[in-house]
């Protein structure tokens, strides 16, 4: 049985990936750090059947032994500090986890399991201030936050592992995806969470920062497939991975407020206070590349993605 190794299991994205790689026949090992509330939620279906261990980007040895241990077939790098507003406010633990966790990481792959295919989890925040277009893998980088920054740096390292010592590392440039499965401080998440609370008479008002903003956003399910290609090409390349459709955050908002049957006129206050110091008005990915060599298609549209979390969390909320 095949087996992958990944980090940031207990995440968004960890989640998914492993339930798909289980249903493929594949063992699954996840790092996970240690923390006082070790939150396992979105592990809730398969926590039996994934061999969890403790580890953390931030120390090496932590992730050398069980990569010794187990011998993945592949790697995931999904562990981040991920939030693009907190890396405004911890640059350097942002750095060290999500720029030098990376390194820290291939270099412990290159130590104790070199013939394992590694997956660096790169974003569309590496482009930042790309313009209007849409961006490709031959969009230069202009990240606008010590998130894209961190995120760039592992992107370029991971290319510098390949060429460097001939391992098979894969950039994955992931647009924004989501699902109900978010944490509450992404915007969407943020979105839905609050829908649900209004309309279940817990909450009046929703507090959100620019909404003209537009990103393109797609489904996590379909994102995390489109990472186990990447390692199942024949040639180790980086990836563009997106719908080619960019909406504003108005956009989202209004859906969600649409569908739990709310106007969203009556709950919305503008808060400047949640204004980024550097904001990037627009992205949009073009993933042809993607379509054409890994044969990949996201199959949710947004309209899906957004009722399928505004459903999700009305029903959480018993709304
Ligand atoms: P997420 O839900 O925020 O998950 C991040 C994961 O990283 C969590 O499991 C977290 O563990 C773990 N982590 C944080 N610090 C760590 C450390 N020091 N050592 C080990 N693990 C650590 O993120 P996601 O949405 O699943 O995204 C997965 C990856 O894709 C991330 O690298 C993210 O930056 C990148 N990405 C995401 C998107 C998107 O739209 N979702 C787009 C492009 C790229 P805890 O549970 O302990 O906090």
């Amino acid at each position: 049985m095949p087996t992958a190794f990944i980090t940031g299991i207990t995440g968004q994205d960890g989640s998914f990936l492993a339930e798909q790689l289980l249903d493929a026949g594949w063992s699954v090992v996840g790092l996970a750090r240690r923390s006082a509330s070790r939150s396992l939620w979105r592990l809730a279906g398969i926590r039996d059947r994934i061999t969890m261990v403790d580890g953390d980007l931030l120390d090496m040895g932590s992730m050398i032994d069980p990569l010794r241990e187990y011998q993945p077939d592949h790697v995931y790098n999904l562990g981040a500090q991920s939030f693009v507003a907190t890396s405004w406010r911890q640059p350097l633990l942002t750095g060290d986890v999500t720029a030098l966790g990376a390194a820290r990481l291939l270099e412990a792959v290159r130590i104790a399991c070199p013939e394992a295919r590694v997956y660096q989890a790169g974003s569309s925040e590496m482009f930042g201030l790309a313009g209007d277009g849409v961006q490709s893998e031959a969009t230069p980088f202009h990240p606008r936050s010590p998130y894209g920054v961190a995120k760039v740096y592992a992107h370029h390292l991971a290319i510098n592992y390949r060429e460097s010592h001939g391992m098979f590392v894969v950039g994955g440039i992931l647009f924004n995806h989501e699902s109900e499965r978010r944490s509450p401080e992404f915007v969407t998440r943020k979105i839905t969470m609050a829908v649900a609370a209004i309309k279940a008479g817990k909450q009046d008002k929703l507090r959100l920062g620019r909404v003209d903003v537009r990103r393109d956003w797609g489904f996590a399910g379909d994102y995390t497939r489109a990472m186990t290609a990447m390692l199942e090409q024949d040639q180790p390349k980086d990836f563009v991975i997106a719908t080619g459709k960019s909406w504003s955050v108005d956009d989202f908002a209004k859906r969600a407020f649409d569908i739990a049957g709310l106007k969203m006129e009556n709950h919305v206050e503008h808060d400047p206070a949640l204004m980024r110091p550097a904001e990037i008005p627009n992205l949009c990915g073009d993933a042809t590349k993607a379509h054409t060599e890994l044969n990949w298609q996201p199959q949710l549209s947004f309209d899906e993605l957004v009722t399928r979390m505004t459903v999700a969390d009305l029903k959480r909320a018993g709304a």
